[in-house]
């Protein structure tokens, strides 16, 4: 059978790869700590599903409008309006299988195949980006960050890397892989960039918006680069249910695209009809729910990340050859093991790679992370931990690392590029 050379020639998530590694030992068995997942380890809150349950009840099992239904993305236009400073109306906003599908649609809607667009990414970033930026068929440009600048990007490299084949950047703060959050002094220098060159559509994802951790980092905040006025007409901020709110399953993201008075988003809409409709229909008061209702149940879930992000700070930090910044936001931290490459471990592997150090990890002190090759170029030398998990999984997980790490003997020269 025919396969595409787009299809064949894309990467798969090198996220998932680890979990169905790391699964694979669980159901043997082995008693694994799981730092590999990118899911919050909290149930979805009672009412949010008790408005899900409502609605099946009260027979809500039929097609909705491709976009969503007007109650649930007029709630979504009043989160960013109040939360974020976006002016928008209902009419900008598209709900979405998940954020990644909201991703998705707005590079296909973006990008003109074939005319050589270029979309900028700094990196360390989401594994997706560049596998959608390409499937699109824009050149995906990496601007990398560098460790001694706490992996927040520089603007002045932002600018270097536009040309006038530059058609859009994806900007992610708080970031997944990095687990911080970008200073709004950052943001602000980043749109001031942005705002000079007039052909760049800004995709923002905010998915990490609600998790943003001022106990690690004092007077950090979130900020909406879409709500500064210069760039508001083109910018496309995506968002969705699945972290902030522990609903990951639910597949629940949007997008708010006010610019060309709602131009973009419809014609986001007219190729979400073609591709998936409308979300499941019953799933949408879950959301007027959780955007109404659910700040209590999702501070009380962030002040808990909050306290993990200390923990496992502390923990990595008395581990020699781990470098990371302060976990300030998502709920990851992405420490670059460079110093630790090149050296053998105690179960003789060569620790040639991040793939080797987490594929060494796991098998000798059945810990799983995910190697950070897939996150982009600069991210060579490092692994990311993600601490949705409970503070007894990172204590464990963190001495077992200690341990693995402590036997860990320089044999060959250090590989370099920490990125
Ligand atoms: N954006 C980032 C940065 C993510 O880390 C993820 C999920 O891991 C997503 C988007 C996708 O979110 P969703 O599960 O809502 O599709």
């Amino acid at each position: 059978m025919q396969v595409s050379s787009a299809i064949s020639g894309m990467k798969e998530s090198a996220t998932l790869a680890v979990s169905a590694k790391a699964a694979a030992l669980k159901a043997k068995g082995v008693d694994v700590v799981g730092f590999g997942v990118g899911e919050p380890d909290f149930d979805t809150p009672e009412p949010i599903k008790r408005a899900a349950i409502r609605a099946l009840e009260a027979g809500q099992t039929k097609y909705a409008p491709t976009p969503g239904d007007r109650a649930a993305r007029e709630a979504i236009a009043h989160k960013h309006r109040t939360d974020n400073g976006i002016d928008c109306s209902f009419e900008h906003v598209t709900i979405t299988a998940g954020a990644k599908h909201a991703i998705y649609l707005a590079l296909q809607v973006l990008i003109e195949r074939g005319a050589g667009n270029e979309v900028i990414v700094p990196t360390p970033a989401w594994v997706s980006y560049r596998p959608l930026v390409e499937l699109a068929g824009a050149r995906c440009i990496e601007v990398p960050a560098r460790l001694e600048h706490g992996l927040v990007v520089e603007p002045g490299a932002i600018e270097r890397a536009i040309t006038p084949r530059t058609v859009g950047i994806i900007l992610n703060s708080p970031s997944n892989p990095c687990g911080i959050t970008l200073p709004a002094a950052s943001m602000r220098a980043i749109a001031d960039v942005l705002a000079r060159h007039p052909q760049v559509t800004v995709i923002s994802d905010e998915i990490y918006e609600k998790l943003v951790y001022p106990e690690v980092t004092p007077g950090i905040a979130h900020w909406s680069i879409g709500s500064d006025p210069r760039l508001a007409g083109r910018t496309i901020t995506v968002n969705g249910m699945s972290k902030a709110y522990a609903m990951t399953g639910w597949r629940i993201g949007w997008m708010c695209a006010p610019g060309d008075r709602g131009g973009f988003a419809r014609e986001a809409i007219k190729l979400q009809g073609q591709m998936t409709n409308s979300i499941a229909s019953f799933a949408l008061p879950a959301i007027v729910e959780a955007l109404t209702n659910g700040a209590a149940e999702v501070e009380r879930m962030r002040a808990v990340f909050a306290r993990r992000a200390q923990l496992i700070g502390r923990l990595q930090a008395s581990i020699p050859g781990l470098v990371a910044p302060p976990s300030s936001g998502a709920f990851y931290t992405f420490p670059s093991v460079a110093s630790l490459l090149g050296g053998r471990t105690a179960g003789g592997r060569v620790l040639d790679s991040a793939q080797a150090f987490a594929e060494a990890l796991l098998e000798e002190h059945a810990v799983a992370i995910v190697p950070g090759e897939d996150f982009g170029e600069c991210a060579r030398a490092h692994v990311r931990f993600s601490f949705a998990c409970s503070e007894e999984q990172i204590i464990k997980g963190m001495e077992r690392v200690a341990a693995f790490v402590a036997g860990i003997r320089q044999e060959i020269p250090t590989v370099t590029g920490t990125g």
